[in-house]
């Protein structure tokens, strides 16, 4: 039975602010840190469970201030019991939908949920879900953004392999497109023609502008364009996976299962990439993941890789892991990387605790508790 929930909210600041698209189109200020709210429940046999959700940018107080409100909710509750709480949790705040941060708030919990159930088993989660592989393809993200001058992405995509990342993902869609396609074709050159490549334009292009350059960059064997579009555009996309070569992915911004079974309905991507935070918690995700094995695509989740190494192990296609280390100080583990894989750790659960020194990082906490 579940005695208490803990509540944190916390900035975890980036090394240096990085800028994607967005920033380049001017829409958002870069970015400097990760703001988490985590979400620990106890029960009366003494175990616990860790979860976490986080927002780029404006939104994690709302999740928080909505966890807070919902909380009391869990009390009581047998912690096995995951769909039945998230089903109470989503009645109580059925007034603000079933998206967005109302859903944002419960993925903590979720997580949570389902990390205790894990630990309880003796398993790591991918096992307890049912798992295809011990490890998955991972690639890097972190060091292709925008701000970077190209000999310093260049530098660390050489880096990232030698740290044995089996991918580079650069950042597009700045406004001029020639801009991209000098930096893309650098990359490529240095890195040579068997390095796995894939470009994201967090979705600045119009149709036209993504579809040309789809077209010119069809020869570099990219695996994949991520985000060319709006993130809601399903049939801008599907018209460009319908006309190109080069895969398609997206998915990222979606906070519903609802906004996927649209994406994945219009065939509008080759690969799906939800993420647990944000569309809701692992529950939900299961379900977006069950909706895309279905249709036959690819999953591969966006951020967060230490709880998506989990989840990409226990999908029945393979696919890749992004690797972005941002949250990695918040946690005294770290995932192993080697060969081009990252290895799902054998610890009970997620395998995650809290670092002592995230407390600097706390902005609020709350507690929930019996009595
Ligand atoms: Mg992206």
């Amino acid at each position: 039975m579940i005695v208490s929930a803990r509540f944190g909210h916390y900035a975890v600041p980036l090394s240096a602010p990085v800028s994607d698209a967005k920033v380049a189109t001017g829409r958002q200020r870069p970015l400097s840190h990760i703001d988490v709210l985590t979400c620990e429940v106890t029960t009366d046999d003494g175990l616990a469970g860790l979860g976490f959700s986080y927002t780029t940018r404006a939104g994690c107080r709302a999740q928080f201030a909505h966890a807070k409100e919902v909380a009391s909710g869990l009390l009581g509750q047998d912690p096995s019991d995951i769909g039945r709480i998230y089903d109470k949790l989503l009645w109580a705040g059925a007034s603000v939908g079933r998206s967005g941060v109302a859903t944002q708030a419960l993925a903590a919990i979720d997580v949570a949920l389902w990390d205790l159930k894990a630990r309880r088993a003796g398993l790591p989660l991918a096992k307890l879900l049912g798992a295809y592989r011990d490890s998955v393809r991972t690639y890097n993200t972190s060091g292709g953004y925008l701000q970077a001058p190209i000999e310093e992405v260049k530098e660390r995509a050489t880096r990232s392999l030698q740290d044995g990342i089996g991918g580079i993902k650069i950042k597009v869609g700045q406004p001029d497109t020639k801009e991209d396609l000098r930096r893309l074709t650098a990359v490529r050159e240095h890195l040579g023609d068997d390095v796995p490549v894939m470009v994201d334009a967090n979705q600045q292009w119009d149709r036209t502008t993504a579809l040309r350059f789809g077209r010119a960059v069809e020869e570099l064997g990219l695996v994949w364009i991520e985000e060319p579009l709006d993130a809601h555009d399903a049939e801008g996309h599907a018209r460009l996976a319908a006309a190109l070569d080069t895969p398609i992915a997206t998915g990222e911004m979606l906070t519903s299962v609802a906004e996927h079974v649209r994406l994945i309905e219009a065939r509008a991507a080759d690969f799906v990439q939800p993420d647990v935070p944000r569309v809701g918690g692992i529950t939900p995700y299961l379900k977006v993941a069950a909706l895309a094995d279905h249709a036959g695509l690819q999953v591969a989740p966006h951020f967060v890789m230490e709880i998506h190494v989990h989840l990409a192990a226990a999908y029945p296609r393979e696919s890749w892991v992004e690797h972005i280390e941002w949250l990695s100080p918040l946690f005294d583990e770290r995932l192993t990387i080697q060969d081009g894989r990252m290895l799902v750790p054998d610890r009970p659960g997620l395998g995650l605790s809290l670092a002592e020194h995230a407390k600097d990082w706390r902005l609020d906490e709350f507690e929930s508790a019996d009595g």
